[in-house]
């Protein structure tokens, strides 16, 4: 039987070294929830990814992503995809020892029902 984790929202993935790479379409739908045009969200809230492949989240001094407010994500309506993936689409060796994530034994529909839903809210934004 698959697991599907369960986010408990402790924001330990926010706060972590690494990089949130963000697409085309991520971008505009985060500049329009900052009532920022593209060129200020970008400037503002992004750097180049490491492999100069493209953009990532800007982060803040300590390490934690841009848009961490507190225990919260003040992007959470327009959060991109890596972050909803995360840990059930990827993770890591030992993700476990520091995202609290419930793990469900479920059965094999309901897994790719839950997974479609991940899927789906990255698309259903558009
Ligand atoms: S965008 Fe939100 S969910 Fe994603 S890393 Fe930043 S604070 Fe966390
Ligand atoms: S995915 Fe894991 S580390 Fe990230 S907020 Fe959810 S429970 Fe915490």
């Amino acid at each position: 039987m698959p697991i599907f984790y369960e986010c408990q929202r402790c924001t330990a993935c926010c706060r972590w070294p690494g990089q949130e790479r963000l697409t085309a379409e991520e971008i505009t739908r985060l500049a329009a929830f900052n009532g920022l045009s593209e060129a200020e969200f970008i400037q503002e809230f992004t750097r180049l990814r490491w492999d100069r492949g493209g953009l990532a989240l800007q982060e803040k001094p300590d390490g934690g992503c841009i848009f961490l407010d507190g225990d919260d994500c003040s992007v959470q309506p327009v959060k991109p995809q890596q972050c909803r993936d995360f840990p059930n689409l990827w993770n890591f060796p030992g993700f476990e020892q520091s995202c609290r994530a419930l793990p469900h034994l479920v059965g094999e529909e309901e897994y790719q029902r839950r997974i479609a839903e991940i899927k789906a809210k990255g698309n259903d934004r558009a």
